[in-house]
């Protein structure tokens, strides 16, 4: 099943760029900065504690503050996606401002900029961006950033495709009013959903219909959720991005076994395998589908059918989403 899984032509739906950085970039990054880091990173790799995984966040925070390194930093998480057989990648970040060093403007510019650069060197993965909106940084900085995001989008809308609401989920609003202003010109909305207990905001998400939404945690009643939450996502139809490992490392759900897939899956709802923050929780997108394999009992046929159902609720075109399929079908021919 591990090499299948590997072998298996991939989508990521649900990475955010900072998280995704592996140890390998960090070190490349600490050596350019002389810097040293080995102790934090033996720590991630035993997973001493979650608050020592998030470490690495202020670790890559301090590394990627130039264009320079933001650059070689994208380009490497591409890398290592499209290593994993990831064919098609949706990556999200929360534009960045660095006193004297980066504007938020050339934060969108690099990674776009690295986006174009992957079409050469890894001509078999597709890359596409979504900004990110972070509830915790306040209503001035999403104002901002989703501004920036529709400024973007009418310049390249082949890249950026959409916004990302996540952040602290204890912390400020969902902002619905500004991402509608985004929805309306044409950007797709991901939006991170039920990661804490919180009934009323997770009706006003379901209300507003974004098109993807993030975990979906504390929804069924088994997981601080209720019936009345659950019987409302599934009538939704809105297809959930989940991620296994991130769930469990960051203790939202007790155990693998118990985990919100087993109720969505069950149910028939729509919903795909993603990895989160891949150097964070030391995953890869093949690790998560050999996981859910082994938890919930799925064959190689139900792998085969995620990752053929994930196609349709990519941020692309009708025309894209074909094209797609047609390459994913085309490589599942190959693979036993
Ligand atoms: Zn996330």
């Amino acid at each position: 099943m591990d090499l299948f899984c590997q072998k298996l032509p991939k989508l990521e739906l649900h990475a955010h760029l900072n998280g995704s950085v592996s140890q390998k970039t960090i070190r490349k990054l600490s050596e350019l900065n002389n810097k040293n880091f080995n102790d934090e990173l033996s720590k991630i790799d035993s997973s001493v504690s979650l608050k020592e995984c998030f470490k690495i966040f202020d670790i890559v925070h301090s590394l990627t503050n130039t264009i320079e390194a933001l650059f070689i930093t994208t380009c490497d998480v591409i890398n290592e996606f499209n290593d994993d057989n990831v064919i098609y990648l949706e990556l999200r970040s929360t534009p960045r401002y660095v006193e004297g060093k980066m504007t938020k403007n050339e934060y969108i510019d690099t990674i776009i900029k690295a986006i174009e650069h992957s079409k050469k060197t890894t001509p078999g993965i597709t890359v596409k961006l979504l900004v990110s909106v972070n509830r915790k940084n306040g209503f001035k900085d999403a104002e901002e950033n989703i501004k920036l995001a529709i400024e973007y989008y009418k310049k390249y809308p082949e890249c950026l495709v959409g916004i990302d609401l996540s952040g602290d989920p204890t912390q400020g609003d969902a902002c619905l009013n500004l991402l509608k202003s985004a929805r309306d010109v044409g950007l797709k909305i991901a939006a991170h959903c039920a990661e804490v207990p919180n009934e009323k905001e997770v009706m006003d998400i379901l209300d507003f219909k974004p098109d993807r939404l993030g975990h979906c945690t504390n929804i069924h009643p088994n997981l601080s959720g209720s019936l009345k939450l659950f019987n409302k996502l599934i009538e939704s139809k809105i297809p959930v991005e989940l991620c296994l490992t991130s769930n469990l490392k960051c203790k939202t759900v007790p155990s693998l076994s118990e985990h919100q897939f087993s109720y969505l899956y069950r149910a028939n709802h729509p919903l795909c395998l993603a990895t989160d923050d891949k150097g964070v929780f030391n995953t890869t997108l093949s690790q998560e589908y050999k996981l859910a394999a082994d938890t919930f009992n799925l064959t190689k046929e139900d792998l085969k059918k995620l990752v053929r159902s994930s196609v349709d609720f990519a941020f692309i075109s009708e025309q894209e989403k074909e094209k797609l399929l047609a390459t994913i079908d085309n490589k599942l021919t190959n693979i036993k």
